[in-house]
């Protein structure tokens, strides 16, 4: 790359072209050929590859005449190469390295996961590069810059292992100011090797250097076809060919300024490119003459004169032609020095890096503006774009599809493949979807989805500008932006995630589930409404478990549905024929285990016969669960049993009834169908902090049952005692009978402070009183108080015709 003896002749240099002669230039350069592989440089990659550290060692020593004591440069050798650099030097390559990381700061995005169709979820996720290898060429210059433009985006992208190969000067290490950079920059290591045998060794690794994800960089002629020929084993950034200006001027612009581009390009390289695009032929020679006076006053006149002599002004017959040619350049550098820039731009489709209007030179992007100067050269501008954080890492495509998700797509899929000829395609389908040996039908049972209220299967529901854009200053919800007087937490200011995020994982774990699975809201009784609200169409039936919690036909009947009562039998379990015989065309049935106010377990085996049997929903009400000997079927809900959906509570076993805290496990798709029916905010910031404090000790929750549970036998006995025949419980309560429970109830309520509840008015639960556990002390007060209050049954014999079934469980 030395300077030719001879300078080119002045009248080469720039030559002005128009018309055709314009056209078959600009033709010339975009039929450039390949790149030949270069044997030399094969030769080069091979022994590095087969002969690591030493074959390495020797070939810097052949190409850069000096053998560096070791390849890697010890970390306090660049310490003091940034300490040396002049303050004013430091400040400068501190500010761009500011302003790099504010703007590629910015490139850091998330993309919201997309429902492609109901029940199929598609999203991708950025993951960073383990291990990035930079070359920085090295030789007569040195390029602190370029290492900023590539390990500020490394770093920001979070690669874990951020490496730099640099050729050696005299002294065996590389220029000090890429040992300087390197520093700043807080890279992991540098190695004192260049040429393409740095490349082969970031490739392959050697015993010192290690193997890299990708190798970024510019570099010259032999890094660049050592780079082309290892892109087949490991990533590259593009080749870097000659650097490139174009500068699109119209008849207002200073032709000094068009010079003064043109040349700063021209300083490149001999084989730089620097085009202008013009409206005339007179501007051109204004252009031209400026150029030339520049040159001569320029230190690096030569190289830039030969470059100028491979470059030329062209003159365009009008603002279209004058487009298109610009396009067809496709230019790394594109300098609109235009009145209308802002228009221009918005028109052009192909360049490396814009630079709109008068105050806006190359060199400010080069250095300090923080956009990156590794830029597509050689018209790969039509395809490619410049360095930033998306080339230092992966974006990742997921995929998750529900069961009614893939049902719904299967005829699809199953149409394709056998088109395609793929038979084994179509039967991974079938093999989930069940339906034998064949791509045939599937199940014919409903899935929540088609027992939905049809107009809201395709809700859209509530958006907010926070479901798509992630982070930012928020100035789309209407909040308060100085937050809430009286000392309280700035935070409650904004509204909640409506997702929930760290509630819902925490609670899918809880319950051994997956967190689309789980839908949170204002306590159980809300999932109730809700469920109503989703599945029953005014006038419908809707089944409930009789006798049981009472909020269940509550809702029913507020939503305008019918109460279809479903008697549980003798034991107060479920009865698979009773239930099919009376729920007939509900399409939901409220079941509660164990059971408020008997306290008893319901079977798993009857719920899964009736699931198995009956093609509507169980909503099965587990609010007291974690009192009962029996595990949950929280994580068959909508996995396993499609239609079965379990709602829990934070009210009792976690105590926090006051949070308000509830949830329901269900089928993906159903969920996505009650959050869109809910409301946008379904719980508090509040709640959901607390809920999520509370998961966060289990084995707290734990000692509590344990003691509340160990309270209920005591209490048991107690009331057993007394002859009132108590239901064995699996629940924080438990139902007794007296007399006259009217009087006892209000007696023990006014003489000893003691409240209870009557429930002598549901079916079957004639004298029917239900004390929820206290404390030990309150527990105490209330046995004490129940002894003394008359009307209390003392004969065992009447517990039966107080109707309150007790045989086989007391
Ligand atoms: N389900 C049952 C069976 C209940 O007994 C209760 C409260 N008494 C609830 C739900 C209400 O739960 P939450 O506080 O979560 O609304």
């Amino acid at each position: 790359m030395s300077p030719p003896a001879t300078p080119p002749a002045s009248e080469a240099i720039l030559p002005v072209l128009s018309g055709e002669r314009a056209r078959s230039w600009l033709e010339r350069r975009s039929r450039r050929g390949t790149a030949r592989p270069d044997q030399a440089v094969l030769g080069i990659l091979e022994a590095v590859r087969t002969g690591g550290d030493a074959a390495l060692l020797d070939l810097v020593e052949r190409f850069d005449e000096v053998r560096p004591p070791a390849l890697a440069i010890p970390r306090p050798r660049w310490m003091e190469a940034l300490a040396a650099v002049e303050p004013a030097r430091r400040a400068a390559l501190e500010r761009a390295m500011r302003n790099l990381e504010r703007f590629h700061g910015a490139q850091r995005r998330r993309e919201a996961p997309v429902e492609v169709e109901s029940g199929v979820v598609a999203w991708r996720e950025f993951r960073p590069l383990d291990r990035v290898g930079i070359y920085v060429p090295g030789g007569l210059a040195a390029y602190p810059s370029s290492l900023l433009m590539a390990a500020v985006p490394a770093r920001l992208a979070g690669c874990r292992e951020v490496i730099v190969c640099s050729p050696p000067g005299a002294d065996g290490e590389p220029a000090p100011p890429v040992l300087a950079a390197a520093a700043l920059a807080g890279v992991d290591a540098v190695f004192a090797a260049g040429g393409a045998q740095a490349v082969a060794a970031m490739t392959w690794g050697t015993e010192s250097v290690p193997a890299v994800d990708r190798i970024v960089g510019p570099g010259g002629r032999w890094v660049n076809a050592a780079k082309l020929a290892v892109s087949g084993v490991v990533a590259i950034d593009l080749p870097a060919g000659p650097s490139e200006v174009a500068v699109w001027a119209d008849a207002g612009a200073d032709p000094g300024v068009v010079a003064a581009e043109l040349l700063a390009q021209a300083e490149h390289g001999s084989d730089s490119l620097s085009v202008a695009v013009l409206p005339d032929e007179a501007m051109a020679e204004e252009v031209r003459e400026a150029t030339l006076a520049a040159l001569g006053r320029a230190p690096r006149g030569a190289l830039a004169a030969r470059s100028l002599a491979g470059s030329a002004l062209l003159v365009a017959g009008s603002e279209a032609e004058a487009l298109a040619w610009v396009d067809e350049l496709a230019a790394e550098h594109l300098v609109l020095l235009r009145e209308d820039a802002d228009r221009a731009a918005a028109s052009i489709r192909h360049a490396g890096s814009v630079f709109l209007g008068p105050w806006s030179p190359v060199a400010a992007g080069d250095y300090a503006v923080g956009t990156n100067h590794v830029l597509p050269t050689g018209r790969r501008a039509r395809a490619d774009d410049g360095l930033s954080l998306d080339d230092f890492g992966r974006w990742i495509q997921f995929q998750h599809l529900d069961r009614s998700g893939l049902q719904s797509l299967a005829p699809t899929v199953v149409a394709l493949a056998e088109w395609e000829g793929l038979p084994a395609h179509a039967e991974s389908v079938a093999a989930r979807l069940g339906g034998g040996s064949g791509p045939g039908p599937v199940s014919r049972a409903p899935l929540p989805h088609d027992l939905v209220r049809p107009h809201l299967r395709e809700l859209r529901g509530y958006r907010t500008a926070r479901s798509e854009h992630v982070g930012g200053i928020l100035l789309d919800a209407n909040e308060n932006p100085l937050g809430p007087p009286g000392g309280l937490d700035a935070g409650l200011a904004r509204y909640p995630d409506p997702r929930l995020p760290a509630l819902r994982t925490a609670l899918a774990e809880e319950l051994g589930t997956e967190p689309g699975r789980v839908w949170i809201g204002n306590g159980s009784d809300e999932a109730i409404d809700l469920l109503v609200r989703t599945l029953a169409d005014p006038g419908d039936p809707v089944g409930v478990a009789s006798p049981s919690y009472g909020v269940y036909a509550d809702r029913v009947r507020a939503h305008g549905a019918r109460v279809v009562p479903m008697p549980l039998d003798a034991d107060f379990d479920l009865d698979v024929g009773v239930a099919l015989a009376t729920l007939r065309d509900a399409r939901l049935l409220f079941l509660c285990s164990p059971n408020n106010p008997t306290g008893n377990r319901l079977s798993s085996d009857r719920i899964e016969t009736l699931l198995e049997r009956w093609p509507g929903v169980v909503a099965l009400d587990e609010a007291y669960v974690e009192f009962a000997a029996g595990g949950s079927l929280a994580s068959n809900a909508g996995g396993s049993w499609p239609r079965l959906v379990v709602l829990r509570t934070f009210s009792k076993a976690w105590g926090l009834a006051a949070a308000r805290v509830g949830c329901a496990v269900a089928d993906a798709g159903l969920v996505r169908i009650l959050t869109r029916t809910g409301l946008p905010y379904p719980l508090s910031t509040l709640s959901a902090r607390v809920a999520v404090a509370a998961l966060a000790d289990r084995a707290g929750m734990l000692r509590r049952v344990a003691d509340i549970v160990a309270e209920r036998e005591r209490v048991r006995r107690g009331l057993e005692a007394l002859g009132t025949h108590p239901l064995r419980s699996e629940a924080n309560f438990l139902l007794f009978s007296v007399d006259d429970p009217r009087t006892v109830q209000r007696r023990l309520a006014e003489e000893y402070g003691v409240v209870v509840r009557d429930r002598s008015d549901l079916p079957r639960l004639r004298g029917g009183l239900r004390v929820s556990i206290g404390t030990r002390a309150e527990n105490d007060r209330f046995l004490d108080g129940l002894a003394r209050v008359p009307g209390v049954r003392t004969e065992p014999a009447a517990a039966e015709s107080a109707g309150v079934r007790s045989e086989g469980r007391a």
